[in-house]
């Protein structure tokens, strides 16, 4: 069936490596956990794809097996698959796992101790040649396939190239979201054969970069539409700068490419509800709640129990890109002369980086702090009780620690890059005068201009207590909600079908 207009209610099926609560690594999980959410509430039928890790039984959600097997060709190979369905919890939406335990069925989602799995390729263009079998065999009418970062990549491709003129397939339009540009799934170019797609495809242009296979590449040569999660990142990546070799892959689609800001889940991440602090709390008790949060933060980490000392959190990923070293530059410079606290909430990373801090933590245990491992509890708890939240990244896509901090009347100090530059509102004369000023952000020039922003930050901490309320205030009162990003969503798909039908029209 062919079709003239958008479907104002578009059935959408979401595939990504990870979603919030099933699995999580990072802000990929928070939104696809969240977004279809949010586009429901507007009337959208969204579903969703994911592997079925290991680790989706942990959280305890209900999961059924469907009764639906396939086999998918892989290489030379037919590999035998099937489905699982859970939902997304607080929601009527269908989460599909595409089960195949000698993939899924492992400790690891993407790999284990920092290494990535070596068949990821196989792992993930098995999820998506699933996913494309899965619309067929469960007659799901989709009308966008929106695919994520490159464990999702090929699925465009897949549309493209082999399901778009088949009968269940016809009304689908396609969109990829890039969560992360440095994370691209290379893999030497005989993985070309896993794909199944002819070797005509492993060109410049499209699915071969620097002599690799790479599936995001692969996403944004033959997506419909491209998005990534905020505007200035949709800006860097065009550049050499940012863009990891793929700025003239972007360039060259940049007539389809834009940015949408992350919104956050306010069921989860909202100081009145939480359930993960002491005290709840809103921006007319804002000092009492944060006050009982630090102190439970200072006593589960050692930290020394003192009110007034500012203290300042890192929750992430120990990463290069997320600045780590630079905080430590600074910390290394204040401890002797300063009170200030350092907490860090250390996920996935660098050995090397977790070394340094641990040693930072060592050598001032009073001062400094490090809880190791991923804790959605301990997120919370210090997204609340920090006073200063540092995001020195690198550079950064959407981030989303710097949201929850705004909500949590955190102040958030900041690089100005990405969407740290589109959410955080620097401190002047000027933005306290008009109510905008949410926070500090910094230009480049590593951990010398980091110590400035913070050493302002803490000045108005300590000096001028109504500024620093005004600040808290400032933050708490915006709305980071998925309301806002679903609109936009939206609007995105319907640009979508007209740029598919564009492009059908050229094609033909
Ligand atoms: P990225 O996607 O680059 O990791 P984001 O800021 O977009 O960064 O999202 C990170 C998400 O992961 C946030 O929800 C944050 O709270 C969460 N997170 C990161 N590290 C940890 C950790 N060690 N424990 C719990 N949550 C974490």
């Amino acid at each position: 069936m062919l079709v003239d207009e958008p479907n104002p209610r578009p059935t959408v099926l979401f595939a990504a490596g990870e979603a919030f609560p099933f699995a999580k690594t990072g802000g990929l999980g928070d939104v696809v956990g969240a977004l279809p959410k949010a586009l429901a509430e507007r009337g959208a039928r969204p579903v969703v794809f994911l592997p079925a890790y290991r680790e989706i039984r942990r959280c305890g959600l209900p999961i059924v097996d469907v009764g639906v097997e396939f086999t998918v060709p892989i290489g030379g190979k037919q590999v035998a698959g099937g489905l699982l369905r859970g939902k997304l919890p607080d929601s009527n939406i269908d989460v599909y796992f595409v089960r195949q335990d000698d993939y899924y069925d492992r400790p690891g989602i993407y790999g284990e101790k920092n290494v990535a799995y070596a068949d990821n390729c196989e792992r993930y263009v098995f999820l998506c040649r699933a996913v494309m079998e899965s619309i067929r065999l469960l007659g799901l009418e989709i009308d966008v396939l929106h695919a994520h970062d490159w464990h999702a990549g090929l699925l465009p491709a897949l549309h493209k190239i082999e399901y778009r003129d088949r009968p269940s397939y016809e009304r689908i339009t396609n969109v990829f979201t890039v969560h992360n540009l440095q994370y691209q799934g290379e893999f030497w170019h005989w993985d070309m054969l896993l794909t199944g797609l002819d070797w005509r495809y492993f060109n410049w242009r499209q699915m071969e970069a620097f002599g690799k296979l790479n599936l995001l590449k692969t996403g944004l040569a033959f997506a419909d539409a491209i998005s990534t999660v905020s505007h200035t990142y949709a800006l860097e990546i065009q550049t050499p700068d940012f863009g990891y070799g793929l700025d003239g892959m972007l360039r060259y689609r940049s007539d389809v490419l834009g940015g949408i800001v992350n919104g956050i889940d306010d069921t989860i991440w909202n100081p009145t509800t939480d359930v993960l602090l002491p005290k709840n709390y809103s921006s007319a008790t804002v000092a009492e709640g944060k006050a009982a949060s630090k102190e439970a933060v200072q006593k589960q980490t050692g930290l020394v129990r003192d009110a007034a000392a500012p203290l300042a959190a890192f929750i992430g990923r120990l990463v290069e890109q997320k600045g780590v070293d630079l905080i430590l530059e600074v910390l290394d410079e204040w401890i002797v002369d300063s009170d200030m606290q350092w907490a860090f909430l250390a996920g996935d990373g660098e050995p090397a980086l977790l070394q340094k801090v641990e040693r930072a933590a060592a050598a001032h245990p009073d001062r400094v702090a490090v809880v190791k491992g991923y804790s959605e509890p301990m997120a919370h708890l210090l997204t609340a009780g920090a006073d200063i939240l540092l995001m020195p990244s690198r550079f950064e896509p959407c981030g989303l620690n710097q949201l929850y901090a705004l909500k949590y009347g955190t102040v958030p100090v900041v690089h100005a890059v990405g969407g740290l530059a589109d959410t955080v509102v620097n401190t002047s004369a000027a933005t306290l005068a008009d109510g905008t000023a949410t926070g500090f952000t910094f230009g480049d020039g590593g951990a010398h201009r980091l110590g400035e922003s913070l050493a302002l930050a803490c000045e108005l901490y300590r000096g001028r207590p109504e500024v620093w309320a005004a600040l808290r205030r400032n933050g708490m009162e915006q709305d980071w909600s998925w309301s806002r990003s679903a609109d936009e969503y939206l609007e995105l798909y319907r640009q979508a079908f007209y740029l598919a039908h564009r492009q059908a029209t050229v094609d033909a």
